[in-house]
C-alpha cells in the first residue's frame, strides 16, 4: 500500500498539500478539528481527498507515514503531542513542496517586513518577465503551485511556525530582515527558541546561496557566527564594510553583484522600515541577475500592502493610517517612528508578553492621545497610565473610530498600530484593518 500521508489543518496550506499529495500518488487523509470553509471542502471533493472536521479520527492519524501539520496548530495540541509520541514525522507544507520542485528559492523571514519584502521582491521578479510564484505565509499555497504547473522561481515568506517543521529545505535565497520578541505564547516564553526558529532559514545553504540580512541587528550579529550560510550579504542604513546596499548623500546605493543606485525620494515605499525592505528586496533581485533598471523602476512603482502603513482617509484635516498588520512593539515602533506629525495611537487586542518599554520614549514624544482598543485593556492602562497623555478606553471599533475623531486635532494622525494580535475582538488583522476603514469612512 503506498504511504499514507495525514494533513492536520484544511486551510490554504493543508488542502494545497493535500492536492499534491494526492496526484503525486499518495494515500491522503485531511482532518481539522476546526470547521473546513466551503471553499476547500469543494477543493477536497473535486479531488477525491477523504477529509474530516470538528475531529481527529486517531486510528487513521496514527497510521500515517507522515503528518503535514498547518503553522496554525500548535505543538502542544493534543494530537500532535500523540504524533510526536507515535514517532511520525511532522514537517510543514513547504517542506513537503521542496522535495517536488527544482525551482530556485527566494524565502523572507524576520519579526516584521517578511510580507512587504516578500511582495515587493515577488513584483520586481514579475516586472523582470520572470516565471514566478509568490507562496507562504503571504497566504498562497506553495504545494497547490507545485501541483499544477511549476515556476522556475518562488519567492516565499516563512514564518517561524514553519521553519519549526523544516529540516531538509534549501533557501537559494534567505532574507532575514529582523529577529524582535514575538510570539513568546508559541516559544514557552523563551526568546532563544523563537531566535533558533528563524534561524532555521539558513540550514542546508551551500557555499553558492546568498544569505540576505540586516547587519545591524543585534541578535543576528550574535548568532550568525554559530551557522553555515551561503555568500553574506548584508544591508545596513549607513556605509561599512561589505554591505551589499547602505544610504550616502540621499542615495541608496547597491554594491554587489552589480553595482548601481537609486535616489532615496525614489523609493515608492517610506518610511525607515521600507528603507530596509526595499533594500532586501533590491539584493535579492541583484543576486538572481535581474537587471539594475528593472530593480530601479520596480523600486519605485511598488503600491504598498494593505494593513501596512495604508493611509486610508484625511478627515478634517486629520489623516488616518491603517497599520492593523502592526502586530507586535516593535512594528508599532517603526510606524510611530516614520509619524511626521502629533499623533492619537491606537492600540490593544490580544497582548503576546509584549514589553511596551520599546515604544515608552515614542509615545511620550509623539502622541497627544491614546486609545487602547482590547477586551482587556488593564495592562495598558497600568503602563502608559501615568504619562499624562489622554487616553479613551473602548472595545470596539465603532467605539474607537468615534473616540479618535473626538480626540485628534486638525493637523494630527490617528494611527492603528495595535502591537497586539486581534482574535479577542476581530477574527483576524485584516477584519481589524478593514472596519477600521469602514468606520473612517462614515466619518
Ligand atoms: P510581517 O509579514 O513580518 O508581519 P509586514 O510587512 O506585514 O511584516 O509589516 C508588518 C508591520 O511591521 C507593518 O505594519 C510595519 O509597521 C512594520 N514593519 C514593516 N517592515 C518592517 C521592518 N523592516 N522592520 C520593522 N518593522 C517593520
Amino acid at each position: 500500500m503506498e504511504k499514507r500521508i495525514v494533513i492536520l489543518g484544511a486551510g490554504e496550506s493543508g488542502c494545497g498539500a493535500a492536492v499534491l499529495a494526492k496526484k503525486l500518488g499518495f494515500d491522503v487523509f485531511v482532518s481539522d478539528f476546526g470547521t473546513i470553509s466551503d471553499k476547500y471542502k469543494q477543493m477536497l471533493d473535486e479531488k477525491q481527498i477523504a477529509w474530516e472536521e470538528k475531529q481527529h479520527t486517531e486510528d487513521i492519524i496514527l497510521s500515517a507515514g507522515e503528518v503535514i501539520k498547518s503553522p496554525g496548530i500548535p505543538n502542544e495540541a493534543p494530537i500532535v503531542v500523540k504524533i510526536k509520541n507515535a514517532g511520525i514525522p511532522i514537517i510543514s507544507e513547504i517542506e513537503f513542496a521542496g522535495r517536488y520542485t527544482r525551482a530556485k528559492m527566494i524565502c523572507i523571514t524576520g519579526s516584521n517586513g517578511k510580507t512587504t519584502t516578500t511582495s515587493l521582491i515577488y513584483h520586481i521578479f514579475r516586472e523582470a518577465g520572470l516565471n514566478v510564484g509568490l507562496a507562504g505565509n503571504i497566504g498562497n499555497s506553495l504545494a497547490l503551485q507545485v501541483a499544477e504547473g511549476d515556476k522556475d522561481y518562488y519567492i516565499v515568506e516563512l514564518s517561524s511556525f514553519q521553519l519549526d517543521n523544516m529540516y531538509e529545505f534549501r533557501a537559494n535565497v534567505a532574507v532575514l530582515m529582523n529577529i524582535t520578541p514575538d510570539h513568546l505564547d508559541r516559544y514557552g516564553y523563551d526568546m532563544q527558541n523563537y531566535i533558533d526558529a528563524k534561524l532555521r532559514i539558513l540550514q542546508n545553504q551551500e557555499p553558492g546561496d546568498a544569505f540576505v540580512y540586516w547587519n545591524d541587528d543585534p541578535i543576528i550579529k550574535e548568532e550568525l557566527p554559530k551557522y553555515k550560510h551561503g555568500k553574506l550579504y548584508p544591508f545596513a542604513e549607513s556605509k561599512h564594510n561589505d554591505a551589499a546596499a547602505y544610504t550616502e548623500a540621499e542615495k541608496l546605493i547597491f554594491t554587489e553583484p552589480t553595482p548601481f543606485n537609486m535616489e532615496l525620494e525614489e523609493l515608492s515605499l517610506t518610511g525607515k522600515h521600507n528603507l530596509y525592505n526595499s533594500m532586501a528586496a533590491g539584493i535579492s533581485a541583484n543576486v538572481a541577475g535581474i537587471r539594475k533598471e528593472t530593480i530601479r523602476t520596480a523600486l519605485s512603482t511598488f503600491a504598498g500592502v494593505e494593513h501596512r502603513l495604508e493611509k486610508v482617509a484625511k478627515v478634517n484635516g486629520v489623516e488616518y493610517i491603517n497599520d492593523s498588520k502592526a502586530t507586535n512593539v516593535n512594528s508599532c515602533w517603526y510606524a510611530l517612528q516614520s509619524m511626521k506629525t502629533k499623533t492619537i495611537l491606537i492600540l490593544g487586542g490580544k497582548d503576546k508578553g509584549n514589553d511596551y518599554n520599546e515604544i515608552a520614549e515614542l509615545v511620550k514624544e509623539k502622541c497627544s492621545g491614546l486609545i487602547f482598543l482590547g477586551a482587556d485593556n488593564s495592562k495598558l492602562h497600568s503602563f502608559f497610565g501615568g504619562y499624562g497623555i489622554p487616553i479613551a478606553d473602548t472595545s470596539s471599533m465603532q467605539e474607537c473610530v468615534k473616540a479618535a475623531y473626538g480626540m485628534a486635532k486638525s493637523g494630527e494622525t490617528v494611527l492603528l498600530s495595535p502591537c497586539c494580535a486581534s482574535f479577542d475582538l476581530f477574527k483576524s488583522y485584516e477584519d481589524r484593518g478593514k472596519q477600521f476603514k469602514e468606520c473612517v469612512c462614515k466619518l
